[in-house]
């Protein structure tokens, strides 16, 4: 096992995780597999309306350690919870006693309605992907559990299906109506990549993030109490938006038919539709801007995107505000702004990574003075989606 490929903060989690299994099942695991946690760079709430996004992998992860087992038994435990469940492939149950376990349980189910015949196995996992704070822990675990299944039961099973299936899992079986994003991320995602995916298509497209800089999420620790009311809210006036400016959704709007039409709009869903629509246009614009490795440009867009996320799309709240203010006045910022739905959870920033240390401490204190309250900030490169450690 070479400590290059697996860095300091995967060993670390291979320590935690190596002493569980043997304490479950007194034996070392067979294999290691990994999958990361994801920020979204641009493209915020335009998923729901056909639109694209551009989140990238991090290098925080959900690891597991697996063997195969000879019956038809998955045993599962949770390093860092010490919790430990099991269920029988032959009978795929919930058990809201350990809900953590519903999202392997919900992959489990969601192979094998696809027809996927699957291999018992012992499992240990350990992350460090923090829950609930908008990085997708949830993701990771279901597509580290498909990859799991996968390399056990030797299954032909591409990025796109793996994803599907797994977002399947998160719909249907633990009940969670999330979109296509995070687990097209973590599944396909690519080392010093982000991923433009399309969410009407579901076609996809690596983009590179240039050398020389960090993603820098920031937490600004405020929970997201207003989300699932002002998130249907939202959902209805682009609907109403999109229908009256005769489309199938704001997608299908260009920025100029917008601007040429917008008077037809009540003021509300103008300033909604505007977020969306010019939300469309600068992560297509942020994507070519990549590509052109002209970060300064990416950065004002991410500067624009959260602008248009507060005054227009009415999201974000004080405590995003102040982080993303703090983050702009930093040297090395290149852009800055609130991610995932809103009034509360993440910040992403890019920062030329000769900045970051500095950016660290400075962001963090002016959050504190102001808040009160310190902030966790990960410092994170784009990294690759779900695959075996050796
Ligand atoms: P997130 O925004 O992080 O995806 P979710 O609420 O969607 O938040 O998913 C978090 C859930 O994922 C946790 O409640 C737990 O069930 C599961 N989970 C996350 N991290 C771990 C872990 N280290 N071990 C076991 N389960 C975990
Ligand atoms: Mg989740």
């Amino acid at each position: 096992m070479s400590y290059d490929t697996w860095g300091p903060n995967l060993t670390a989690l291979r320590d935690v995780a190596a002493k569980a299994f043997v304490n479950a099942f007194d034996a070392q695991p067979e294999l290691w597999l990994a999958a990361p946690g994801r920020v979204n760079l641009i493209g915020e709430h335009t998923d729901y309306n056909d639109g694209f996004v551009l989140p990238a992998a991090i290098d925080r992860h959900v690891l597991m350690a697996v063997s195969p087992r000879d019956d038809r038994q998955v045993h599962l435990v949770a390093a860092d919870f010490g919790a430990r469940t099991s269920f029988s492939l032959d009978d795929v149950v919930h058990d809201k006693t350990q809900r953590w376990s519903e999202y392997q349980r919900g992959v489990a189910w969601a192979l094998q309605g696809a027809g996927y015949t699957l291999r018992g196995m012992n499992a240990v996992l350990s992350s460090d992907v923090p829950v609930g704070s908008g990085l997708s822990s949830s993701a990771a675990i279901e597509v580290a559990m498909a990859y799991a299944f996968q390399l056990m039961s030797d299954l032909e099973l591409d990025g796109v299906e793996r994803a599907l299936l797994c977002q399947k899992a998160e719909n249907q079986f633990v009940g969670m109506n999330c979109g296509i994003m995070d687990q097209y991320i973590v599944s396909l995602g690519r080392r010093g990549h982000a991923l433009l995916i399309d969410c009407r298509s579901l076609e996809y497209e690596l983009v590179p993030v240039p050398d020389g800089c960090d993603v820098v999420i920031c937490d600004t620790k405020k929970r997201r109490g207003l989300v699932d009311s002002e998130y249907n809210r939202r959902r209805q006036e682009c609907e109403r938006g999109a229908s009256i400016l005769g489309a199938t959704a704001l997608r299908d709007i260009s920025v100029e038919t917008f601007v040429a039409r917008q008077n037809e709009l009540d003021e509300i869903t103008r300033m909604r539709c505007r977020h969306v629509i010019t939300e469309n246009q600068r992560t297509l614009d942020g994507v070519a801007a990549l590509r052109d490795g002209d970060v300064a440009r990416f950065g004002a867009l991410m500067n624009d995107s959260h602008t248009s996320l507060r005054d227009d799309y009415e999201v974000s709240c004080h405590e995003l505000d102040l982080m993303v203010e703090a983050a702009q006045r930093q040297p090395g910022t290149l852009g800055s702004r609130m991610t995932g739905a809103g009034f509360g959870g993440c910040t992403v920033s890019l920062v030329r990574s000769e900045h970051s240390p500095a950016f660290v401490t400075q962001v963090a204190q002016a959050y504190t003075e102001s808040t009160g309250v310190v902030p966790d900030v990960y410092v994170c490169q784009a990294e690759d989606g779900v695959r075996r450690l050796h």
